[in-house]
């Protein structure tokens, strides 16, 4: 006998990337920032007390608030603290989408992009909401029509990854406004990777006369990539002052730790120290380009800290290059999906990692 609700029996989990245990490995499969957290934010764990860690901490992360508030010309109360933005990606959902037990033609799901994140997928079927698929172009740009399809079908969310993921991809800000300013529910610009990237979509959400003020849109954000503290899971959101005070009502009371209230805090604060690795980041996102276009990979355009490349045809395809570079201790990323089965998403690493990959690419015959 089992007793779950029949979506989550039927439900594919999501599959996230590979993390071996092997410590001498060369992780570029699942984005993470090569460089370690600043020494600040190393201080600020040591420096909480026991006496902290006996009471409950600030429901809201205030102190958070208030410094991501200040970083980014926002209101406190615009924005909302989370464990990892994967929290927040389900607390949207848990807001927003109706459960209505149909995969499509019911108003109250999901509009996506084919492709993009995956969790998206699974956390619409989790909360069995119908969830609406609109493909990219052949260089990932959106179509002209994306708002009106997921209108059409009853999309109360539609999620942009910016940069795009997993292409890499920047869609200007008149895009995303023009897309925002055409749906009819909330737009979820989820910028996981905006710091290796020369511009945000903040003006949509700041205030006027500094923004635009829209209502219906979401700026989702994470510590993950660009601050280096994916194990910490410190995520947020940033939106109009009715979607956060909306989402604050259905999250968890305590969803984010003392810990980590302090080392995001922090974080946050020490942004320009931080920035110094998005830097080196960029630089070797670059070199890399040049190091693949020059083994004949065709290399999609890229405002992240990964690429995504396309192995050179009639020679040994992607599936088997992956493999190689995992028996060499390499890990890259390799999608089985229909159109990304020729590709490979490489993360940037430090340079000698980098050179580490260049040269066993050379070696793979
Ligand atoms: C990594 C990633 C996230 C999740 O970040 P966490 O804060 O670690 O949960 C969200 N969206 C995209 C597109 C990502 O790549």
């Amino acid at each position: 006998m089992s007793y779950e609700r029949s979506n989550i029996r039927k439900l594919a989990a999501y599959v996230p990337g590979e993390q071996p245990k092997v410590s001498k490995l060369i992780k570029l499969n699942t984005n993470e920032n090569p460089y370690p957290p600043v020494p600040a934010v190393m201080k600020a764990i040591a420096d909480v007390q026991g006496d902290h860690l006996r009471r409950y901490p600030s429901p809201t992360a205030q102190g958070f608030r208030e410094a991501a508030a200040r970083v980014h010309h926002v209101e406190p109360e615009q924005v909302i603290a989370t464990n990892g933005s994967d929290e927040l990606l389900r607390l949207v959902m848990t807001v927003y989408c109706e459960p209505s037990g149909m995969r499509t033609n019911q108003p109250g799901g999901i509009g996506v992009t084919n492709p993009t994140y995956s969790l998206y997928s699974v956390l619409a079927d989790i909360q069995d909401t119908p969830e609406i698929v609109v493909d990219l172009d052949d260089d990932y740009g959106m179509p002209s029509d994306l708002s009106d399809r997921w209108n059409a079908a009853g999309c109360k969310l539609g999620f942009i990854v910016n940069p795009h993921a997993p292409s890499g991809r920047f869609y200007e800000l008149h895009e995303i406004r023009k897309v925002a300013e055409k749906f009819d529910g909330v737009l979820i610009v989820d910028e996981a990777y905006v710091d290796f990237a020369e511009h945000d979509a903040l003006e949509l959400v700041r205030q006027q006369p500094d923004g635009l003020g829209l209502e219906n849109v979401l700026v989702t954000r994470t510590l993950s990539k660009g601050y280096s503290l994916a194990g910490l899971r410190f995520g947020y959101g940033i939106g109009s002052h009715k979607i956060i005070a909306a989402l604050d009502k259905a999250r968890d009371s305590y969803n984010t730790d003392i810990l980590s209230q302090a080392a995001a805090t922090t974080a946050i604060e020490a942004r320009d120290a931080v920035a110094e690795s998005w830097e080196k980041v960029i630089l070797e996102r670059d070199r890399m380009r040049d190091e693949l276009e020059k083994r004949g990979y065709k290399v999609f355009p890229s405002a992240a800290n990964f690429l995504l490349t396309v192995p050179p045809k009639g020679r040994v395809g992607a599936a088997k290059i992956y493999q190689s570079l995992a028996d060499k201790g390499i890990y890259v990323r390799y999608f089985t999906h229909d159109n990304m089965c020729d590709k490979l998403r490489i993360t940037v690493g430090t340079p000698e990692q980098n050179d580490a990959l260049y040269n066993a690419l050379d070696q793979i015959k």
